[in-house]
């Protein structure tokens, strides 16, 4: 039984506060009895944004409780045993940080709000991973990279707007059941429920393949969305085709007015930032920007991993997605794509490290992203396609929605389709062997 979270949300648009009342349905599927409950709190990040006002488990008040960071333990007076359910509430205040502007010295932030946006993402404490053995799996942030890691639960939110303008558009991971100030939404086998409130967006709709697709823009970028929007098709398109079905009803595509694009459950934002620099070429960071958050719909969505101890399995796969993408539409941007995206950077560095193994952003992504592209590229003509996607598309059947993805399943999955020898491979580009 997937984790159940009902979430009833009071978003004061004017006073950028929010009050929630958060209930969480948990099977204890860990094997183990468990004495205390972990709760992950990135808004807890932030000083003085977050405020527990209550916390219940089983109708009964947790009094031993520690919030520190992002991190929130409470001890249970009765252990949870296998199998065993447990209803817990949480009500809590968001007093939502203002998003700073971006400066070489700090990390885009995205939660919070801006003059002209309202970023709900990572926003209510939720329960990570428990892996049998090790305990709760909580990272802490660093500098760069993203340091969560997700369980796949099923979500209903309600969403009441008080002082809000009459234009605001509100973004979300799932299409909205209801219309006016009171918003419900549904999403079921999904790591996270995001949203993101605008009066300014102009929405670009479409849809690919029963799936609903929204753009939404700020006005001054004309008729950009309509651009994301077809090549958001086309992705979603090539995608399903590569690695299996697209794992929700709608996929929502967010200006960011903060410099990062950021992949969420159904929702991804792309940076201003791109939009600026887009000169309407299928070979520019707008577009592969848009392909490559895309593509997370699949490797960190569909196939969860530890994005902070093995960020290459989603971001390598999603980089080198932008190639595929690219290679099966638009060939003539290849060279951009492999030249300004690519060699440029003059990649070194493993493949396989952590967030926390890298000397800063650059490096970081240096190894994983552009690295890690080259190495499936050089692993694909290796094992050849039917091996390469096959492998793509077992992952998605086995890990989709289920257990998290390690370095060692992809490379055990990776084996039952091909016998070929990667050693090489293996060390030019990894530090550890499989
Ligand atoms: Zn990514």
């Amino acid at each position: 039984m997937p984790t159940q979270y009902q979430i009833e949300a009071r978003l004061d648009y004017l006073a950028k506060a929010v009050s929630v009342v958060e209930v969480i349905r948990y099977t204890n599927s860990t094997g183990e009895a468990l004495s205390e409950l972990v709760f992950a709190v990135e808004a807890n990040r932030y000083s003085r944004v977050f405020s527990l006002e209550s916390l219940t488990a089983g109708g009964e008040a947790l009094a031993e409780y520690e919030l520190e960071k992002n991190r929130l333990a409470a001890r249970l007076s009765t252990s949870l045993q296998p199998g065993e359910s447990l209803e817990i509430e949480l009500r809590f205040q968001l007093e939502l940080p203002e998003i700073p502007e971006p400066g070489d010295d700090r990390r885009p932030e995205l939660f919070g709000y801006t003059e002209r946006q309202v970023n709900l993402v990572d926003w209510y404490p939720y329960l990570p991973p428990y892996l049998a053995g090790e305990g709760w799996l909580l990272h802490d942030a660093w500098y760069y990279g993203e340091h969560q890691v997700y369980e796949s639960a099923d979500y209903v939110v309600d969403l009441t707007l008080v002082n809000a303008p009459d234009t605001l558009v509100v973004a979300a991971s799932a299409p909205a059941q209801s219309e006016g100030t009171h918003l419900r939404y549904e999403l079921k086998g999904a790591r996270n429920f995001s949203l993101s409130a605008s009066p300014e967006y102009r929405v670009f709709n479409g849809e690919q393949g029963g799936t609903a697709i929204a753009v939404y823009t700020f006005p001054f970028e004309g008729n950009t969305g309509a651009d994301i929007l077809r090549h958001a098709q086309q992705a979603l398109d090539l995608y399903t085709r590569l690695y299996g079905p697209y794992p929700h009803d709608s996929l929502a595509i967010v200006e960011a007015d903060f410099l990062d694009g950021m992949e969420f459950s159904g929702l991804f934002f792309l940076s201003k930032g791109f939009f600026n620099i887009y000169d309407g070429s299928p070979g520019s960071y707008l577009i592969s920007i848009t392909v490559h958050e895309t593509a997370h719909q699949w490797w960190y969505e569909t196939v969860g991993n530890d994005q902070a101890l093995e960020p290459w399995l989603d971001e390598a796969l999603c980089t080198y997605s932008e190639y595929l993408y690219l290679a099966e539409y638009h060939p003539e941007a290849i060279p951009w794509w492999q030249q300004v995206r690519v060699d440029f950077y003059q990649p070194e560095g493993p493949v396989d490290g952590s967030i926390y193994d890298y000397s800063g952003y650059i490096p970081y992504r240096n190894g994983v992203y552009l690295r890690g592209a080259k190495f499936l590229a050089d692993l694909r003509e290796r094992v050849g396609d039917d091996a390469f996607f096959g492998t793509l598309s077992d992952l998605v059947q086995h890990y989709g929605q289920a257990d998290l993805l390690t370095s060692d399943a992809f490379f055990n999955t990776l084996a039952e389709r091909s016998t070929a020898d990667i050693q090489d491979l293996v060390a030019e580009y990894f530090t550890a062997q499989p």
